[in-house]
């Protein structure tokens, strides 16, 4: 049954959650909550990347730019599921760790923002109707230096390339600007806020990235068991064999692990979103390798656990690095161990 679903066009899908009302809610991590395990149960793992961008991310930062003008008439269409959204920070020309480097700019006058420059890896951009992209509007390497900018993908000057054939249904690919010029009126929130939007609402991405990671832990390692539970081996079946039931039970624990982080999680909380991010790719892929080895042959098929595994690594790079975020969690050591010595 997953198979049948599994082609769904991602536009589709968005514009299913629009009509039923699902993504004019304010508090995109409770949506996301009662959301992803139902996704993550009937699509794959690309529609649901591009799917959860766009709510935990480029909506709320369209959102807070409030209801008037073109960038108001954008998030409203967005939530109805009649536009499709790419959120474009990693940049063509710095280390997608390093946003302070960015060289996309955005030459503001009066009227106009022309953009020059490109962005790569970005969920949506080969399907997307418009894209977020972040880029600096004055050369100081300051915080303050950066805008949004809400860019038609089909304005003259944009150009757009896949990036290959992982995560299919979730358009990834690279952006290119050139002289692409838009209305004043496509800045989104004030200029100089472009990082602290995004530092305000990334946490909620990492929380979804947890939120989708353990629904999906837990829905491979219900059909590796059940698999398990039928297999036969020996006089019985695999599950009745101690060491398959050791290796399995390894994959559980790191399941509940990602569920006991999930709850754990202070919304909003930029140090607990970074531990939680390295720690849920490192439990992902543990138990992603446990179903692997315990289905042996059959995960290698088209749709299978050692597909899916590959495709998964992103939950240690997408939304930020694992080696990255791990310097900025030994940055907040004394906080992370409240004052203790
Ligand atoms: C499937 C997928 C979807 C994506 N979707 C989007 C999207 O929608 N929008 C978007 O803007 N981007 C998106 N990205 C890009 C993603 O956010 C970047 O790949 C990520 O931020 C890392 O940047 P990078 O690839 O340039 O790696 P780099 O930043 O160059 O890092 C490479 C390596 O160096 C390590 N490293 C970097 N800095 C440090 C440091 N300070 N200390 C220690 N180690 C460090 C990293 O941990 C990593 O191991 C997506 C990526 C993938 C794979």
């Amino acid at each position: 049954m997953r198979e049948a679903v599994l082609d769904a066009d991602a536009r589709a899908v968005w514009a299913s959650l629009g009509r039923s009302g699902v993504l004019s809610r304010d508090r995109p991590a409770e949506v996301l909550r009662s959301l992803l395990p139902s996704l993550d149960a009937q699509y794959s793992l690309g529609i649901v990347l591009s799917v959860c961008v766009q709510i935990a991310t480029a909506l709320p930062i369209l959102r807070s730019h409030g209801p008037s003008g073109v960038v108001g008439r954008v998030s409203a269409e967005a939530a109805r599921g009649e536009v499709v959204l790419a959120l474009a920070a990693t940049d063509a020309g710095a280390a997608g760790s390093d946003l302070m480097d960015l060289t996309t700019s955005a030459r503001l006058s009066e009227d106009r923002v022309v953009v020059d420059g490109g962005k790569r890896w970005i969920t949506n951009a080969v399907t997307a109707d418009c894209a977020l992209v972040l880029a600096r509007h004055r050369p100081q390497r300051h915080f303050t230096s950066f805008l949004w900018v809400l860019v038609p993908l089909d304005a003259p000057g944009v150009t757009r390339e896949s990036a290959g054939s992982l995560f299919s249904g979730a358009g990834v690919g690279h952006l290119t600007f050139s002289g692409v010029s838009v209305g004043r009126d496509h800045v989104v929130g004030a200029p100089g806020r472009g990082l602290a939007m995004f530092a305000r609402h990334v946490a909620t991405e990492r929380l979804a990235g947890a939120l989708w990671a353990s629904a999906l832990c837990r829905r491979v390692l219900a059909d590796t068991r059940r698999v398990l539970a039928a297999r036969p081996l020996g006089s019985g079946v695999a599950w009745d064999n101690a060491v398959v039931r050791d290796r399995f039970a390894r994959g559980l624990v790191e399941a509940r692990r990602v569920e006991a982080l999930c709850s754990s999680f202070r919304e909003g909380e930029l140090v607990d979103s970074m531990v939680v991010k390295v720690a849920v790719a490192e439990s992902v892929d543990r138990v992603l390798a446990v179903c692997a080895e315990l289905l042996g042959a059959e995960s290698f098929a088209d749709g299978g656990v050692a597909g899916l595994r590959a495709e998964a690594a992103m939950f240690g790079v997408a939304g930020g690095a694992s080696g990255a975020l791990l310097a900025g969690v030994a940055d907040h050591a004394d906080y992370l161990l409240g004052g203790a010595r």
